[in-house]
């Protein structure tokens, strides 16, 4: 991994690291927006502006807090939802619900109703009874709602299977299957509380290879050709998810956005040439490839443990508490001390959590310089799916997160107090 030091310490955004553990405390999640503006731009300038209606949909569930969310808005891209609690965060960012996209296979009741109060742009779609979920809401409040279905493509990924999502055999969208998906279209185009724009694919996530999404992309335009063909119906959008890949460790190569962009619009293109087919609006919706190199963790180094022959553990001050991947799928990180961050390695060791799993690891065998108690330990590409996973098992608290621009850091979410994490808590008459 590529990083900066200064004085010996590890550099993040123009921000001295170890002085950032210091004033602000461990475990402390640090997210560059430099970086994260870096990426939006490379989004900005080889897609919306390469490419006419075309759209970029932030995957807000990778990294979802206010902050965040006016950086997204700051670049003009649209925000993708699946939950109340994602849709709440936005509308408190004043993110323009006309620009907000709601996904989620199982949106409740009260969801959708949120939803369609708030007036979001896009709904989609993802199972059996939704639409006419979505129409009787619509209808009460008398709105029409914009749709999309998400569809299954049946495409393999490259991936952990845990984090692929086009097969069919997935919790996620609905299949390509004349007797279970056409009836919905039927549906959707007879109700007059939806407005059908057309699909949406997600087939999976880290992918480094573009194949998956191609394929997808194939199906889904054969299945707008079978569309006009079935019920004369144009469709207007397509969604192709997000899914990019991005280094967590140097095994990782990841591609730019254009590698993945470039030839599925040119699937598209080509296919509205010869099909005389006015183009659709084009989104994608990425979420890892936009904030998880932009955000570093560090942990300080407590209890070391020396099994001879075996092992040398060293514990952090947090773990699957503030990042769960590694224990979740066996994801892989690599780090260094920041504050010895120009010393050459001379140890394995074994970064451990604090937390009581087996499984608490965050990095297994690792090159460090010699590790003491009290060393702070970076964890580097954490900013997608870490922060957002966070959790009080153990009763630890939700770490704090700095936000960096050129040498300033400040706050953007507070750490859990202990009371916080017991606020919620009462003790009924019975036991008392
Ligand atoms: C998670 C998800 C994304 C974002 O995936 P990344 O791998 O983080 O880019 C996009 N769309 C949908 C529907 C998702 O569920």
């Amino acid at each position: 991994m590529e990083f900066e030091t200064q004085n010996g310490h590890l550099m993040w955004d123009g921000c001295d690291t170890v002085a950032l553990a210091e004033k602000f405390g461990t475990p402390l999640y640090v997210f560059s927006q430099t970086m994260i503006e870096e990426k939006c731009q490379e989004l900005q300038r080889d897609f919306v502006e390469k490419y006419e209606n075309v759209r970029v949909a932030f995957a807000s569930k990778a990294f979802s807090t206010l902050a965040m969310l006016k950086i997204v808005q700051q670049q003009g891209f649209s925000l993708d939802v699946v939950s109340d609690g994602e849709l709440y965060t936005a509308i408190k960012a004043d993110f323009p619900a006309a620009h907000i996209e709601m996904n989620g296979n199982n949106k409740s009741i009260e969801e959708l109703a949120m939803a369609i109060d708030y007036g979001v742009g896009r709904i989609i779609v993802d199972s059996l009874q939704e639409v006419d979920l979505i129409a009787a809401i619509a209808k009460e409040k008398n709105k029409t709602v914009d749709i999309l279905f998400r569809i299954t493509p049946e495409v393999n990924v490259q991936t952990h299977s845990f984090i692929s999502t086009g097969q069919k055999d997935s919790k996620f969208g609905i299949p390509i299957d004349e007797a279970i998906l056409f009836p919905q279209i039927q549906n959707a185009i007879e109700t007059p509380e939806v407005n059908f724009l057309g699909f949406h694919f997600h087939v999976g996530s880290q992918l480094f290879d573009n194949h998956a999404h191609l394929s997808a992309v194939t199906i889904a335009l054969d299945l707008v050709k079978l569309v006009k063909a079935s019920f004369d119906y144009t469709i207007k959008e397509l969604n192709f998810g997000g899914g990019f890949g991005v280094q967590y460790t140097d095994a990782d190569q990841p591609k730019p956005f254009s590698y993945f962009t470039d030839p599925m619009m040119e699937k598209v293109l080509e296919f509205c040439e010869a099909e005389q087919f006015p183009q659709p609006a084009v989104v994608i919706e990425p979420g890892r490839s936009i904030v998880a190199e932009a955000g570093i963790s560090l942990h300080t180094i407590g209890a070391i443990k020396e099994l001879p022959g075996l092992r040398k553990y060293v514990s952090i001050d947090g773990g699957m508490t503030d990042n769960i991947r590694p224990g979740l799928y066996e994801a892989e990180y690599t780090g260094i001390l920041a504050n010895k961050a120009d010393d050459a390695a001379v140890e394995k060791v074994t970064v451990s959590g604090k937390a009581c799993e087996s499984t608490d690891i965050l990095v297994k065998d690792i090159e460090l310089p010699t590790v003491e108690t009290g060393d702070i330990f970076a964890t580097f590409s954490t900013g997608a799916y870490g922060f957002s996973m966070a959790s009080n098992y153990n009763k630890l608290a939700i770490p704090a997160v700095v936000l960096t621009k050129a040498g300033q850091a400040e706050i953007i979410v507070k750490r859990q107090t202990l009371d916080q994490i017991i606020q919620n808590e009462e003790i009924p008459e019975f036991l008392k």
